[in-house]
């Protein structure tokens, strides 16, 4: 990766960074409704709201860190390496997720463990504690 692209990566992720805390900004604003006298649908209503923003807020925080993580890697000049195997991550990639800590390999490798400890995997270790209960 050359000087110039390197700037070009910091310059977007330093325009998400921004974006991002706005963002978290607007939804904790949410978090805090006063809920003082109103009745139980608008307070439903309240709750759910509160629920997507908790929900949202976690989510931004998540892809802040990732942001924060690329940009101390632009300072350590070794953005644009996958964090796990050390393989250049794609130019490609990285304009489309500019804050990638992965080469996608690995990112496809972590979304499939994920996605087994979701699932089956969960399931299967469940199993195996109530075996052993037994
Ligand atoms: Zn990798």
């Amino acid at each position: 990766m050359t000087k110039t692209q390197m700037m070009r990566f910091q310059e977007a992720l330093e325009t998400k960074r921004h974006e991002l805390v706005r963002e978290i900004h607007a939804h904790a604003g949410q978090l805090a409704i006063c809920e003082d006298g109103r009745d139980p649908i608008d307070q439903v209503q309240s709750m759910n709201q509160r629920d997507e923003a908790v929900l949202a807020v976690q989510w931004l925080s998540r892809v802040l860190s990732d942001v924060d993580a690329a940009l101390r890697a632009v300072s350590e000049g070794v953005y644009g390496a996958c964090v796990e195997c050390g393989e250049p991550i794609r130019l490609k990639r990285l304009e489309t997720i500019p804050w990638a800590s992965h080469c996608i390999v690995c990112q496809e490798f972590i979304e499939r463990c994920e996605a087994a400890q979701g699932t089956d995997l969960a399931w299967a270790l469940r199993f195996d504690e109530d075996r052993e209960a037994a």
